[in-house]
């Protein structure tokens, strides 16, 4: 068993001790030490990263008792060599600050509404915890992270005690440990006992803040994201450097952002309006152009044209705009891609022709798919001939027309 300094100092920053094996496994290489300062992986809280004799730990982990420290490079150590330790120290404290802020808060929840804590994650950016609840109000977040932040300022003391089972009745346990030998409690005074092997500062000062960033339902559960201690202040920087970005962007003040973004929209959308307008109008003047070329196939009067690249909705649009205007006359639109052919045909109100079946032919002409009526139908396929030839072959069939 590797003795755990944390559990008695959490504050060991570096330490000498003797190495106890060097042994490779499937990860790499790691070494088993007498007595470490490293925490390896355990309770939601992750490992600590260092050094040991200037190598870098990568990794830390608990296998039987046994603390495993990963290392970079195989040591050029032996079993029973003196080694000398030292931790990260930036990484550690923020773990015992986001660590130590999860017990206030899930004590908060629990002692203001009874909402117990069933998950615990400390992620890279932020913490959550999971409540066996399915809804949780803004009032009632604001209430649980405002006590936390009384207990901080407070400045508790946090302290650890070893006990066994039969001296768990005289605290006030939120939970029942799993373990029932060497307990080890987690006292913040007069708020929380907790069974916990992590590591926490001395006392609540420490955590220096707490702020809850929001929450999601999670099927049953209600999962909180927080963040504790100094990533407050990180984040708290980098959400104002946005904010400056955003008002030099806006040309606005923080608290007239809002107002600058829905104008923005507004204006957005006045612009779409004309847009469409202006296109309406393009088009209209487009048709007006296109009735010029009006022919007589078969005694019926076309309006054809070929195009590259359009929208199927403006093929549709050109196409309803000849035939609402002009009730004897077919119109033929065929439009080229590049590796596409699509066509649409319709008919005035006056016509006779059933523009589907002749639809019907160009589809299958061009492998495509499509669909409509006697009075309208479109379609698209393969480029298996030109736009031109599309069209040709349409006046074609046409021209076979029974009249
Ligand atoms: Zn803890």
């Amino acid at each position: 068993m590797t003795k755990k300094l944390y559990y008695d100092d959490p504050y060991i920053k570096s330490f000498s001790t003797k190495c106890k094996m060097k042994v490779q496994d499937e990860e790499g290489w790691f070494v088993v030490l007498e007595e470490t300062a490293f925490y390896p992986t355990g309770g939601g809280q992750p490992y600590d990263v260092g050094l040991l004799n200037n190598v870098g730990v990568y990794r830390v982990e608990e296998r039987k008792g046994e603390v495993r420290h990963y290392i970079k490079d195989p040591l050029p150590i032996n079993e029973g060599d003196r080694i000398e330790g030292s931790i990260n120290w930036t990484r550690r404290f923020d773990h015992m600050q986001q660590h130590a802020g999860q017990h206030l808060l899930s004590a908060a929840f629990e002692e203001l509404f009874q909402y117990e804590t069933v998950g615990f994650h400390l992620g890279e950016t932020h913490l959550t915890i999971d409540l066996n609840i399915d809804q949780l109000t803004i009032d009632q977040a604001f209430k649980a992270e405002q006590l936390s932040n009384q207990i901080i300022l407070e400045n508790r003391q946090i302290d650890t005690r070893w006990v066994n089972e039969q001296d768990l009745s005289d605290y006030p346990l939120r939970k029942m440990p799993t373990v029932s030998e060497d307990i080890r409690l987690v006292v913040i005074d007069n708020f929380d006992y907790n069974g916990c092997g992590g590591t926490h500062p001395s006392s609540t000062g420490q955590i220096r803040a707490i702020k809850i960033l929001g929450w999601e339902r999670q099927r049953t559960k209600i999962r909180i994201q927080f963040i504790c201690g100094e990533r407050v202040l990180s984040q708290f920087q980098s959400k104002h450097k946005l904010l400056v970005s955003l008002g030099s962007l806006l040309h606005s003040s923080e608290e007239t952002m809002v107002e600058a973004v829905e104008r923005l929209q507004q204006k957005e959308k006045n612009l779409e309006k004309s847009l469409e307008s202006e296109k309406e109008k393009v088009m209209e003047a487009e048709v007006q152009g296109l009735m010029k070329n009006k022919m007589n196939v078969n005694g019926h009067s076309l309006i054809c044209t070929v195009y590259k690249g359009r929208s199927m909705q403006d093929l549709q649009k050109i196409t309803r705009m000849i035939v609402e205007n002009n009730e004897y006359v077919i119109a033929f639109v065929v439009c080229e891609y590049e590796k596409q052919l699509r066509f649409v045909l319709g008919r005035g109100k006056n016509v006779e022709v059933n523009v589907k079946e002749i639809g019907n032919h160009l589809i299958k002409h061009i492998n495509g798919k499509g669909g409509g009526n006697e009075a309208f139908i479109q379609g698209g396929g393969e480029k298996v001939v030109l736009g031109e030839e599309l069209l040709e072959f349409g006046l074609v069939l046409f021209k076979q027309l029974k009249n």
